[in-house]
């Protein structure tokens, strides 16, 4: 083969490699994974927020609750002595007031107790409305997760493949060309060579000067390199 015909194949295998690997970091499933991972992240802030609402209605209407029941087993005891009781008038008279007592306290413990449910309501249906929204979102972000796993092993297992016969290419060309497109490689990036298309470099999209299109013309098997990124220019 050529020198140009070596370094053309060395330049494909590099552009390819390049496009497969920018193939795999430029998933649109990880744009997707990011986007469903940011609003699980405001979800999950809202819900904070919202728990740091909840939590003193709660703790009251807890209170209130407790408050309630223990008023209840009270007024069940004395409602039970007093049926069973056979003391005198005057203790009667007491246990009456007593119990006219814990009935007025536990009516009104059980009024706070509702009064507090109805506040916790509508909270806890934002609660329930932020669920919803996440649980597709979590099973979203978990197929995004799987899929861009498998997409990333076989662009990797092709962008290994790539690179084997990438070595091969490379073993093909002149030891004083293949140096001089490997540096052009490394201050460039993508590949150490360009094609020029209508005078213009496809590497950088650079036009070349009139006067260096001439120079490069006039010496076809030097591989001049393009003035602006450095790669060595080829015939298109
Ligand atoms: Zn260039």
């Amino acid at each position: 083969m050529s020198d140009l015909e070596v370094l053309r194949a060395l330049l494909d295998a590099d552009r390819w490699i390049d496009r497969v690997t920018s193939q795999r970091d430029h998933l649109p499933e990880a744009a997707e994974l990011h986007e469903v991972e940011d609003q699980l992240r405001t979800l999950a802030s809202r819900s904070r927020a919202l728990e740091a609402d909840r939590k003193p209605t709660r703790d009251r209407f807890n209170e209130a609750a407790d408050k309630a029941s223990t008023l209840r087993h009270r007024r069940d005891d004395v409602e039970v002595r007093l049926a069973n009781a056979t003391g005198s008038p005057r203790d009667l008279v007491a246990m009456q007031g007593e119990l006219e007592h814990l009935n007025k306290a536990l009516s009104e413990a059980e009024d706070r107790e509702v009064e507090l449910l109805l506040e916790l309501e509508p909270l806890d249906e934002v609660a329930q409305e932020i669920t919803a929204q996440a649980q597709p979102l979590v099973q979203r972000r978990h197929a995004l997760q799987s899929s861009l796993s498998e997409l990333r092993d076989s662009l990797q297992e092709e962008i290994n493949h790539l690179q084997s016969s990438r070595e091969a290419a490379a073993a093909t060309v002149p030891e004083g060309l293949r140096r001089r497109y490997e540096q052009a490689l490394k201050r460039s990036g993508v590949s150490g060579a360009a094609l020029l298309d209508g005078g213009r470099c496809d590497g950088c999209r650079v036009s070349l000067s009139p006067l260096d299109q001439d120079r490069w013309r006039a010496a076809p098997d030097e591989f001049l390199p393009c003035p602006h990124c450095g790669r060595l220019l080829l015939p298109c």
